[in-house]
């Protein structure tokens, strides 16, 4: 675009130039016995011959005649940038939106997502069902899981792009059925309760009722059954990825195609003037064997995982 934009400027300052000097010839023509006539047109034939050299030399150092657009730099990463996400999922797309959408000034952060596989061939977010659910154990999932409702509602809100189409995530509103046997009755109900203190629009059926609601439902050893009456079903989980993607490099946010090699040691390493970060960094399994270890027990104790 700017090749073509600088040959239609040389060529439109070329042709003015030279129809202005005819126009002058032209007129000085009535005087042509004067040599001062003459002399002033070759002053501007040499300027008219100055020119097209000139303009001959530079439309040559131009690439090509043709308009040939510049290689794709996508996979070049930015000299500097104050946070890299290493991976384009939906996570890293979400991260790199909320980062932008919570800058106190356009452009304080220089946000990079670096993605290895842009087809997402394995990516965990587009081999995902796309479901939502409100039902969790947990306050902040409960809490978590309201807002992203609220957030797909009015995703156009959120992840409106000017002048581009609106999303459209093909929200299937459908409960989530969770049932219990006796064993485990109490913590569904237990459940049931955070759920309704934190909004969550959440039914308890008995066998009785469930059967009514879903008659092709085998109720044997079924004691209480949930219903999600609102905020759950599924959606495209590419449609999300990619209206993430769309907003966030609306937004300032560059992308890259690469693979992040450096070991998370080196990062902090650097970062942390290689101190405190080689000590927490010296065995990493152990450390990990032993978080695992852990929450086993912790999780050993329970007879349901809380979620
Ligand atoms: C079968 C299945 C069903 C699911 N169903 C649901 C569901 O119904 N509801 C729900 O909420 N969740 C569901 N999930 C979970 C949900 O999909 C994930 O929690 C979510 O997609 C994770 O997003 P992510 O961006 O972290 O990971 P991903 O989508 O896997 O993205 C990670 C990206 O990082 C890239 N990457 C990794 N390492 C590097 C590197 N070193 N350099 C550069 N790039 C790198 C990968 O190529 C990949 O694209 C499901 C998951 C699966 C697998």
């Amino acid at each position: 675009m700017m090749l073509r934009w600088c040959r239609s400027v040389i060529n439109g300052l070329k042709f003015p130039l030279i129809a202005g000097i005819e126009r002058t010839q032209s007129s000085i023509g009535g005087f042509s016995t004067s040599a001062w006539a003459c002399k002033h047109n070759d002053f501007y034939q040499d300027l008219d011959q100055k020119f097209i050299q000139f303009h001959k030399k530079l439309m040559e150092s131009l690439p090509s005649s043709d308009w040939t657009p510049l290689p794709p730099t996508g996979h070049l990463p930015p000299e500097r940038a104050d946070i890299v996400i290493v991976g384009g999922g939906v996570m890293g797309w979400s991260i790199a939106y909320w980062l932008k959408q919570k800058e106190n000034r356009r452009g304080a952060l220089r946000v990079v997502v670096v993605e290895r596989d842009p087809t997402y061939t394995r990516a965990s977010t587009v081999l995902s069902a796309g479901s939502i659910r409100q039902q969790f154990s947990r306050p902040e999932n409960i809490q978590m899981s309201l807002f992203s409702a609220l957030f797909l509602r009015n995703i156009n809100e959120y992840l409106g792009v000017v002048n581009e189409d609106p999303i459209d995530i093909q929200f299937n509103p459908s409960g989530y059925l969770f049932l219990a046997s006796d064993q485990g009755a109490s913590a569904l109900e237990e459940n049931y309760s955070v759920q309704r203190e934190q909004g969550a629009q959440v039914l308890l059926m008995s066998p009785t009722q469930l059967k009514e609601k879903f008659p092709w439902i085998n109720t044997d050893g079924v004691a209480l059954a949930s219903y999600g009456l609102e905020n759950e079903g599924w959606f495209d989980p590419w449609m999300l990825l990619n209206a993430f993607k769309r907003k966030a490099l609306s937004m300032g946010v560059y992308q890259c195609h690469g693979e992040v090699t450096v070991k998370m040691a080196d990062m902090y390493s650097h970062r942390a003037g290689g101190k405190v970060s080689h000590a927490a960094t010296k065995q990493p399994r152990q450390h990990t064997t032993e978080k695992n270890h852990q929450n086993k027990q912790a999780n050993s104790k329970q007879t349901q995982p809380k979620t």
